[in-house]
């Protein structure tokens, strides 16, 4: 049966009509019927090309919530009927050194579910069934559909880099992987700041989890909170000046990247040096921690907070991303 989907024809252009054959069914692979699609800013970057590595048409969609409707001959641990997520990954060898330490997102032969491979903006979409997980019946579909990529993105990090209670914990630009940021480092029950570039996002970034809300321009603001945090988790694309933002390490303090600037960063060593401070960066999760932040988030009632709008409508809910006006996430509907 073909898929019908919306695609980028070229880059920088609107999502149009695009019907594709998926062929046979691979022993390995599931096909699921989307029922929800969150926009991430990645689908963005790969409908523009930003990274030199689209190839079109190009169907985005990475944070995928459905129903599976077939399971290839070797699949044993989903079955039709299932619900499950599938996030910014859909393959890799699982034979390889990396994948066996269980960090089959660096594995060379990974398999992103957008690019050279289809993704969520469509009816239907196809993955290897080790990595599509089983939602957890308490989360809803619409909000937990942008954990499987943004989520377990913000997630993976703070568990792998030790972050414990009594830490503080920033999170710079408050948008799709900073709002399930704020939520999870409160979560983990550290102080968290929000630290937003858009003054009128304080109210609701409070909702969301942070103790205090600092605007970035806000030069007084930003001396004032120098040496105050232990982790900061950046999420956006921009290319900011880092130096004020290592200035707000307090000793051994982190600066995590999960956002990709589109330039090289500019970091005084010094910095670091004087304050002991790290720079570190990492892609989305293992499937480890897609299961561990998938139990965490059912556990807390951790979700997106999310624009629902259909499928037929994805070119102007991109428009609003665009525009930074998403709060927090667009997410695709099928009817
Ligand atoms: P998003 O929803 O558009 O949020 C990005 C936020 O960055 C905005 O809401 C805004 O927050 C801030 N921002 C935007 N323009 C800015 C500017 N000119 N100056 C300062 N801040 C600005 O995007 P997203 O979906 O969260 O994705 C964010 C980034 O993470 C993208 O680069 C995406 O490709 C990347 N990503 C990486 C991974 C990974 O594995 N490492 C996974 C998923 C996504 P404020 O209004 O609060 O400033
Ligand atoms: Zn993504």
């Amino acid at each position: 049966m073909p898929i019908s989907a919306i695609a980028a024809h070229a880059a920088k252009t609107e999502l149009k009509p695009h019907s594709y054959d998926p062929g046979a069914l691979g022993a390995h692979e599931v096909e699921v019927k989307v029922t929800h699609c969150g926009i991430c800013h990645s689908d963005l970057h790969l409908i523009d090309n930003d990274w030199g590595v689209s190839t079109y048409p190009l169907v985005p969609g990475h944070e995928i919530v459905g129903m599976i409707t077939s399971v290839g001959k070797d699949v044993r641990h989903l079955k039709v009927g299932d619900r499950v997520g599938i996030g910014w990954q859909c393959g890799a060898c699982l034979d390889c050194e990396i994948c066996i330490h269980g960090d089959e997102n660096y594995c060379a032969s990974r398999q992103a579910t957008c690019v050279g491979h289809h993704g969520g903006f469509a009816t239907a979409v196809r993955s290897d069934a080790r990595f599509a997980f089983k939602i957890p019946a308490t989360l809803k579909s619409a909000q937990t559909a942008p954990l499987l990529c943004g989520g377990v993105t913000v997630y993976g990090p703070m568990k792998r880099f030790g972050v414990r209670p009594e830490h503080k914990v920033g999170v710079i630009g408050i948008g799709g992987l900073g709002h399930l940021a704020l939520r999870f480092a409160r979560a983990f029950g550290c102080e968290v700041t929000a630290l937003s570039s858009t003054a009128s996002k304080e109210t609701e970034a409070k909702a969301l989890g942070a103790h205090r809300f600092i605007v970035t321009s806000d030069a007084k603001a930003m001396a004032d909170a120098a040496n105050s945090l232990d982790f900061i988790i950046s999420t956006v694309f921009a290319n900011l000046d880092w130096t004020h933002y290592l200035n707000l390490l307090k000793l051994d303090g982190t600066l995590h990247f999960v956002g990709v600037p589109s330039a090289s960063l500019e970091i005084p060593v010094g910095s670091l040096i004087g304050g002991r401070r790290r720079v570190s960066a990492s892609a989305i999760g293992s499937r480890a921690d897609m299961l561990d932040m998938l139990d965490f988030a059912a556990r807390h009632d951790i979700g997106a907070q999310v624009e629902i709008v259909p499928m037929a409508e994805a070119n102007a809910a991109i428009d609003k991303l665009r525009q930074n006006k998403a709060r927090y996430r667009m997410v695709l509907a099928n009817p």
